[in-house]
């Protein structure tokens, strides 16, 4: 038998009914000493009454009711992500379908491009045309829109050739861009009533 109480982690070790070595000796001191045995009645008391107390387990679908109600932050990008998904045709050939589409729809927003690019007056000879202003904003845009799709070469290759043939080109460009959306949003229209 040791010469000292037990601690609370030795009362759980006999709690718990652990038979490894050196619980004979706790054992032993808990059977000779008055203290550490009433300690360890009271706590066999407290054990066995949250043993018996109610288990109590949630409903089926608990987790789900929870977070249907948790307002999830989601990044724009993932967003994004997901909505340009929805507009992908399951099926193989509907998606083959929607990849030629695309490839035709970009090249025909770098064919609007580089029509405007080279039919565009960026030297503003006829300034007196459009107010300066808005013609500026749209040759900016217009630029912009050409070095990202062809580099910066195709800026310096502009020609001029009158604003209007600037302006068309850009409808002819917002156009191509809008006809594409609408196709591909029939497109995967289509492809979810089929069902595949
Ligand atoms: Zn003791």
């Amino acid at each position: 038998m040791q010469h000292r109480h037990l601690l609370s982690n030795e009362i759980d070790l006999l709690l718990d009914g652990e038979v490894g070595f050196g619980v004979a000796p706790l054992r032993a001191h808990a059977d000779d000493c008055a203290e550490c045995r009433a300690r360890l009645d009271e706590a066999l008391v407290v054990a066995d009454a949250l043993e018996r107390l109610p288990h109590f387990a949630p409903r089926t679908g608990f987790a789900d009711r929870v977070l249907s109600q948790v307002q999830i932050v989601q990044p724009w990008h993932v967003a994004a992500l997901d909505t340009a998904r929805r507009f992908i045709p399951e099926s193989r050939p509907l998606r083959a379908v929607a990849i030629v589409g695309a490839g035709a729809a970009s090249l025909a927003v770098s064919a609007s491009a580089v029509w405007i690019a080279f039919s565009a007056d960026l030297s503003f000879q006829s300034a007196a045309f459009v107010t300066s202003r808005g013609r500026d904003a749209l040759v900016t845009w217009a630029g912009r829109a050409v070095e990202a799709a062809l580099g910066g070469a195709a800026v310096d290759a502009v020609r001029s050739n009158g604003p209007m043939a600037m302006v068309a080109g850009v409808v002819a460009l917002v156009a191509a861009v809008g006809v594409a959306a609408f196709g591909f949003r029939a497109l995967a229209a289509n492809s979810r009533q089929r069902g595949n």
